[in-house]
């Protein structure tokens, strides 16, 4: 879908936030981009986005050109609803920005609720909703114009653990569904290495891509608890304990 060749990023201050970063990433991946904080994860995902450019090297994508706001989805640690609309009409903005109609949305807007296990909340406010159902309003926002690639900006990391995990599971089966391409950023190795089909373990600052993991793991409940998963996991831990400062 996109091609990152030797990318990297000096803000204006001087500050060097990513380094010769390449990777060549397919349609339908799920991508996380794991590392620790301030490495540029959030800066990759801008990048990506178009909301910043890079100080050098450039991003290629396979359709010719940056995609538009409407071919990409993002999603923030923060769900961002706005407080005094309900889920139906937080999941509607996108469109609404767009000057669809709310009639011709509702169709869409009932779907995308539906598919992230609100369908009985369409009229609920955003204030009586939990932190895990926020979440699933700001991701049915984020796709309800099917955009090519989602970006996620450690959207589970404020939630608790047993929350976490059911979000964690259903993006899982989302993707699968959806078959798209997604860009995750954590911190969290046991998240990537739950979540994605591949992993960029990126370096502390500036920026760099330390390995690139494939996870051919088993799929449903089984995942988590597998031998390969937690081979995966070390091997993960294995690579920070080389890159990370002593
Ligand atoms: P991460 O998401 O991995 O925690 P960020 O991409 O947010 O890291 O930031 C990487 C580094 O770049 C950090 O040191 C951060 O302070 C710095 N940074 C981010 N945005 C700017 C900016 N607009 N100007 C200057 N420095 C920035
Ligand atoms: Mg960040």
């Amino acid at each position: 879908m996109f091609t990152l060749h030797a990318v990297g990023k000096t803000f204006p201050d001087g500050l060097r936030a990513l380094d010769a970063i390449t990777a060549e990433i397919g349609a339908g991946e799920f991508v996380a981009l794991l590392g620790p904080s301030g490495c540029g994860k959030s800066t990759l995902l801008r990048l990506l986005a178009g909301l910043e450019r890079p100080s050098d090297g450039s991003i290629s994508w396979e359709s010719g050109r940056q995609p538009g706001p409407g071919d990409i989805g993002y999603v923030f640690q923060d769900a961002t609803l706005l407080p005094w609309a309900d889920a139906a009409s937080n999941v509607f903005l996108p469109l609404r920005l767009r000057g669809v109609s709310r009639a011709e949305a509702a169709p869409r807007i009932a779907t995308m609720l539906e598919q992230v296990g609100l369908a009985d909340f369409a009229h609920t406010m955003p204030q009586a909703l939990s932190g895990g159902m926020r979440m699933r309003v700001s991701i049915a926002r984020a796709l309800i114009s099917d955009p090519l690639l989602l970006l996620m900006d450690e959207p589970f990391a404020a939630l608790d653990e047993f929350t976490r995990h059911r979000l964690q599971e259903d993006l899982r089966g989302l993707w699968r569904r959806s078959g798209k391409t997604i860009v995750f950023v954590t911190h969290s190795i046991y998240e990537a290495a739950f979540l994605a089909s591949r992993i960029l373990v990126m370096s502390p600052r500036p920026g760099r891509i330390a390995a690139d993991f494939s996870t051919p793991l088993p799929d449903g409940a089984a995942r988590r608890g597998s031998p390969e998963y937690a081979a995966l996991v070390a091997d993960i831990t294995e690579t920070f304990r080389r890159v990370m400062p002593a």
